[in-house]
């Protein structure tokens, strides 16, 4: 059932980061058929998941959260969502491996098409130098640089719930045999109202996301009185926000209570990402002031987010500062006596020349695919995670 009480909280507050789209009519129809279609997550899985994030919580297990910073429609087929579930489950072994501890597997997976942009429009590079809408995922345009490509077209949230649905079939396929905390569960960024408020559903314990297992609210939508977080206070599933530089302590305080008022230990992550050169002077007051003041909360660092530069014309990030943030992450949370949970990372099983390393002199960036942020290859990834697991 489409969970129209809960969700009038939403009315009247603001929504940041959503596209122009130049039709409200076709817009207001997509999302009554949205809001007829079935859920794409169920309750119970939704509640398995929890269970994993409430032995998070508690520090007697890991996450490893991961996938690509913006999904493709055209890559929604079984044998490439296969490499990138058997890729997170082996980074998921290795941490187990290297912990001897349980670790929750979380993809950017099966809706990760929607992105927010520091601009809504962009410059081509070279040439005429037009400017047009900037590439906001799948869900809403396409990323070619051509004004028909680049305008939001509502009825592609219908093939993101399409693809999403394909690709969670996969996912699933991939749990036979498997116990719960095993599995590879779905995330993504909980950014279109349009599409996220008809997948809101009444379950039987509540209102639930029925677009995900886990959802996040991004570093440019964590306004505490903006309609994104009004979404994840009605809904039960575990959920994240990014915290980068701008988040004071008083806000991260705030937010853990907003969102997690009754204290239940894995409802709320914190996926960090102040940024190398910040991290030290800015995260511990955050985890001293939570810790002190606020809900319960479980820590992730994302090492990618706040290290972001361009190199030769390319967006990329450098493996280095990478690894330095994962370390300060990692000491401040246990100078507060808090426990370090695991790592957000942009990742991919494809062997590309996204981020490199300080160490290249002249960076090639001969395999560079994807339309939105730099991701670690399997190997980059592995070293990531190996690394975080010899600071614990
Ligand atoms: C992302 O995770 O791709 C993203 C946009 O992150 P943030 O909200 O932290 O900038
Ligand atoms: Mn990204």
């Amino acid at each position: 059932m489409h969970a129209t009480t809960t969700l009038a909280s939403l009315t009247g507050r603001t929504a940041a980061q959503q596209p122009f789209w130049p039709d409200p009519d076709a817009l207001d129809a997509v999302e009554r058929e949205l809001a007829g279609l079935p859920a794409l997550t169920t309750e119970n899985e939704v509640a398995d998941l929890m269970g994993g994030m409430g032995l998070v919580a508690l520090g007697s297990a890991l996450v490893i959260q991961g996938g690509d910073c913006a999904e493709r429609f055209h890559e929604a087929v079984p044998e490439l969502v296969r490499q990138k579930v058997d890729n997170l489950q082996s980074l998921a072994a290795l941490m187990r491996a290297g912990s001897g501890l349980p670790a929750v597997t979380v993809g950017r997976i099966a809706g990760q098409y929607a992105k927010p942009r520091s601009s809504p429009f962009e410059t081509e590079d070279s040439g005429s130098r037009r400017r047009m809408p900037s590439y906001c995922g799948d869900a809403v345009n396409e990323p070619e640089f051509e004004p028909l490509a680049r305008a939001p077209e509502p009825r592609r949230l219908l093939t993101a719930y399409t693809c999403s649905r394909l690709v969670l079939d996969e996912i699933r396929r991939s749990w036979a045999g498997r116990p719960v905390l095993e599995r590879v569960y779905t995330s993504h960024e909980l950014l279109l109202l349009p599409y996220e408020r008809p997948l809101a559903r009444d379950g039987a314990l509540g209102t639930y996301s029925g677009s995900a297992h886990f959802g996040w609210i991004g570093e440019r939508t964590r306004r505490e009185d903006g309609a994104h977080v009004a979404l994840a206070q009605a809904v039960r599933n575990p959920i994240g926000v990014k915290l980068g530089p701008s988040a004071s302590p008083q806000e991260a305080v705030a937010l853990s209570l907003a969102l997690n008022p009754e204290g239940v230990p894995g409802r709320l992550t914190f996926i960090v990402r102040f940024g190398a050169k910040e991290v030290d002077r800015l995260l511990p007051p955050v985890v001293q002031a939570v810790a002190r003041h606020g809900a319960p909360v479980v820590w992730l660092c994302d090492p990618m987010h706040g290290n972001g530069l361009k190199v030769a014309g390319h967006k990329t990030r450098l493996i280095e500062p990478m690894r330095a943030e994962v370390a300060s992450f990692t000491r401040a949370l246990r100078s507060h006596g808090q426990w370090p949970a695991g790592l957000h990372l942009e990742l991919t099983p494809d062997p590309v020349t996204e981020c490199v390393s300080e160490r290249e002199e002249s960076p090639r960036f001969t395999d560079y695919r994807s339309t939105c942020d730099p991701r670690l290859n399997a190997e980059q990834s592995v070293e990531m995670v190996s690394h975080f697991l010899s600071l614990l």
